[in-house]
């Protein structure tokens, strides 16, 4: 793992406003970490190599990728890079799915002491994030590097996507996950809750 750029003091002092404002993003390695560590928790430790997985994009299932996602704290996301549309995924946002179609939310991971995974399992986003004193905060995991590292999986991301966005919608999934966000955040306000 990449250290990073651990930013401790400052980060403390600003109290996470990136945290409040979005879910960092992961590179694929994390992506593969977790699910290796899903797998294995899902086996109850069970699997002769600790559940790594060193399958590459081509071999690995969507349906694999899909029933992970669903279990875990992440969700699917995109945004427009030089080749067009960039599928990734993210930290999910409270109350919300792994479908992203939630711009901007508080992640799921922030509490009140600050992030809530331990520094090695932070994504890569989140620790390639160099935290200013300013707030004039650099991000060195760049949209061009996800581009390229997350060019492999578009096919896999697309597909879940597509097969989860739009009914989704209309089950009304994405207005509940809106409202429950907005009592959160009432309560948040009324009560000190975060
Ligand atoms: S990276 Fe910047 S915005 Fe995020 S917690 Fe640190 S100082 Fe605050
Ligand atoms: S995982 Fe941790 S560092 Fe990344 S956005 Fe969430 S709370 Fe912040």
């Amino acid at each position: 793992m990449d250290k990073g750029y651990e930013s401790r003091k400052i980060c403390k002092d600003c109290g996470g406003a990136c945290c409040k404002n979005s879910g960092c993003s992961l590179a694929p390695e994390d992506m593969l970490r977790e699910m290796a560590e899903w797998r294995n928790e899902e086996n109850s430790g069970k699997i002769p190599d600790g559940g790594k997985d060193v399958r590459q994009p081509a071999e690995m299932a969507a349906a694999d990728l899909e029933k992970w996602l669903q279990r875990s704290d992440c969700a699917i996301d995109s945004f427009t890079g030089a080749a067009g549309l960039c599928y990734y995924i993210r930290m999910r946002h409270k109350c919300f799915t792994f479908i992203g179609v939630d711009a901007m939310g508080e992640c799921i991971a922030l509490t009140d002491q600050g992030c809530s995974l331990p520094y090695e399992r932070r994504p890569r986003g989140g620790r390639f994030l160099e935290g200013r004193a300013d707030r004039h905060c650099e991000q060195h995991y760049t949209r061009e590097q996800m581009e390229a590292d997350w060019g492999p999986y578009q096919p896999l991301l697309k597909e879940i996507w597509n097969r989860w966005r739009d009914r989704l919608e209309q089950e009304g999934m994405f207005d509940r996950c809106e409202e429950a966000y907005i009592r959160y955040q009432m309560e948040k306000r009324q009560g000190g809750k975060r």
